[in-house]
Formats: structure tokens, sequence, C-alpha cells
């Protein structure tokens, strides 16, 4: 269990991030889900609550969700359900049981960066910035590969561009980690976007197979046993471009086996909408 020294809760995001910035060891809280398994001793713990993040807001171009925002709202939110075919809202709905939803929060769950997160993969397929309160907006691939250094994540923003999207995960058991997931999107100009996560390492871009995936399906009238070729030789592009590892929960080989599986499910899905 981590430990507190200080609790401080601002009421705006310069009074946070100052306090943030004032000594080493102050720390930002999310919903502490995570933090509480570690044994971290928090000078300062600074509790945003009161800062306004708590929001899922649409405009005609794009939709943000606040840092402090739980995976239960983001699963139950209206807005969300509307656009990408849902994916947003369906990607957290398998995380453990209502009651831990209800506590983790978006902030800290981009924060961490988390190899296994079902949030991230779909989020990675779509057009999505991270708002950080310094640097500003960042892509979230960007972000992906950034140092965690200390700053502020005021809200995730995505873009309402029409994409049609899937996200398909595997796990051993209801509650458990996902064994491997994958996101595939497609623009309305055609172009696929494919992302794989709880692989090992961090989710990514399957760029070779998204490029392979734009070429063939291109044409309009492909024969059902044509899209189907596409989908076994995607599966082969996808298993030589993206590294899967062994962990406790599955080989690398099964991984591979399932991110052929999970790829067809959604390009067939995507391809339906
Ligand atoms: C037992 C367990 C099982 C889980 N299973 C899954 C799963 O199957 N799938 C899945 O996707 N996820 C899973 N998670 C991860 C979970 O969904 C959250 O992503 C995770 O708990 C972090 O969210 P939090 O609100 O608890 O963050 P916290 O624990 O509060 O914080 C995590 C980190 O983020 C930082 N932070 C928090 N908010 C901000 C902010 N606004 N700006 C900057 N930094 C910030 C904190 O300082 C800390 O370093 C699991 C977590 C646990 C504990």
């Amino acid at each position: 269990m981590f430990t507190i020294r200080e609790y401080a809760m601002p009421e705006t995001l310069d009074e946070a991030y100052t306090i943030l910035k004032s000594r080493k060891g102050n720390q930002i809280l999310g919903g502490c889900a995570w933090l509480r398994l570690g044994k971290k001793r928090i000078n300062i713990a600074v509790d945003l609550t009161k800062c306004g993040l708590d929001y899922i807001r649409e405009d005609d171009e794009q939709i943000e969700i606040g840092a402090m925002t739980s995976y239960r709202s983001v699963e139950t939110c209206d807005i969300l359900k509307k656009y990408f075919n849902g994916v947003i809202a369906d990607s957290v709905s398998s995380i453990i049981g209502t009651q831990f939803r209800n506590t983790v929060t978006v902030g800290g769950s981009v924060y961490g960066r988390f190899g296994f997160s079902d949030f991230l993969t779909p989020l990675l397929a779509l057009d999505t910035s991270v708002v950080l309160y310094k640097r500003g907006s960042v892509s979230l691939e960007t972000f992906m590969t950034m140092p965690y250094e200390k700053e502020i994540i005021e809200k995730i923003v995505i873009k309402k561009d029409g994409r049609k999207s899937s996200y398909q995960m595997f796990r051993n058991s209801r509650g458990d980690f996902p064994i491997l997931n994958l996101a595939a999107s497609r623009t309305e100009a055609g172009q696929w976007i494919v992302t794989v996560g709880a692989r090992g390492p961090k989710a990514i871009r399957a760029e070779k197979t998204a490029a392979f995936l734009s070429d063939k399906l291109s044409q309009n009238a492909l024969k059902a046993e044509d899209v189907e070729a596409v989908i076994q030789e995607a599966g082969e592009i996808l298993v030589s471009e993206v590294t899967f590892t062994s962990n406790m929960r599955a080989s690398a080989e099964y991984r591979r086996i399932l991110g052929k599986v999970l790829l067809g499910k959604a390009v067939r899905e995507v391809m339906a909408c």
C-alpha cells in the first residue's frame, strides 16, 4: 500500500500544477486503483476532484473526455455509444466489475500507458489526442512513446471523423487482464488503421497490415471469398510485423494465433457497418 504525507485538493489546474512541481515526490491521484498496489511514499498527493475534469462532451468536430471521468461513465455514456460503433464505451465494459469501473479514471489509465489496456487500443485506432496542462495537445500515438514526466493530463480529445471501428479482445476469464486485444478502423476515405495491445509491450499501430488492408479492400465489389483471402494474408503480415511476448497468461505463439483471429473478426465487423 502507498503512503501519503500530505493531501491537497486544489480547485484549479494551475494550483494543482504548482503543487505537483513544488517538490520531488508529489503526485497526482486518479482513482488510486493502480497506485494502491504499489509501495510509493507520496509527499503531497494532488487530488484533482475539484478541478472540473469529470465530463464527456461533444461539439460538431470532436468528443472530449476529462481526466477525472470514471470508466463507468465512459461505459454508460450515450455520446460514446453513438460514434465508432460504440467501441470506446464497449472497450472498458469487461474490466473487473462495476464498482471498480466507478473508481478508475481516464487520466490514470492514459498516464499509465499500461500494455494490457483495453481503453488505449481502440483509442489508438481513432484520431485521439492527449491534452496536457502545460505542454498542450499531443497525439496519443506520440504520448505512448513519451517518458513518464510530471505533467497533468487534462483530457483526451477524439475527432469525429466518421470512422467505423471494431474492438476485439480475448481473456482467459472474465475480470482477468486481456491476453490480447486488437482494434481496426476504416476512415471514410477507405484508409485502415490496425492497433494491437496486451501483447506484452504497449499497444502499437500495425502499419504494414493497415496499408495492405487499405490497398486490397479498396475495391467496391469484392466477393466474400476474396475478402477472406485478404484477411488471411493480412493476418500473416500482422504476425510478422508485431512483436508478441510470452507471460504467465499466454505464450507468444498463442498470441500470434489469436492475433490473426481477432484481426479477422475486426475486419469483418468493420466491413459489415
Ligand atoms: C487489479 C487491477 C486490474 C486491472 N485490470 C485491467 C484490465 O483488465 N484492463 C484495463 O484496461 N485496465 C485494467 N486495470 C487498469 C485500470 O483500468 C486503470 O487504468 C488503472 O487503475 C489506473 O487508473 P486509476 O484511476 O486507478 O489511476 P491511479 O492509480 O490513481 O494513477 C495511476 C498513475 O497515473 C497518474 N495520474 C492519474 N491521473 C493523472 C492525471 N490526470 N494526469 C497525470 N497523471 C495522472 C498517477 O500519478 C499514477 O502515476 C487494472 C487495474 C488494477 C488495479
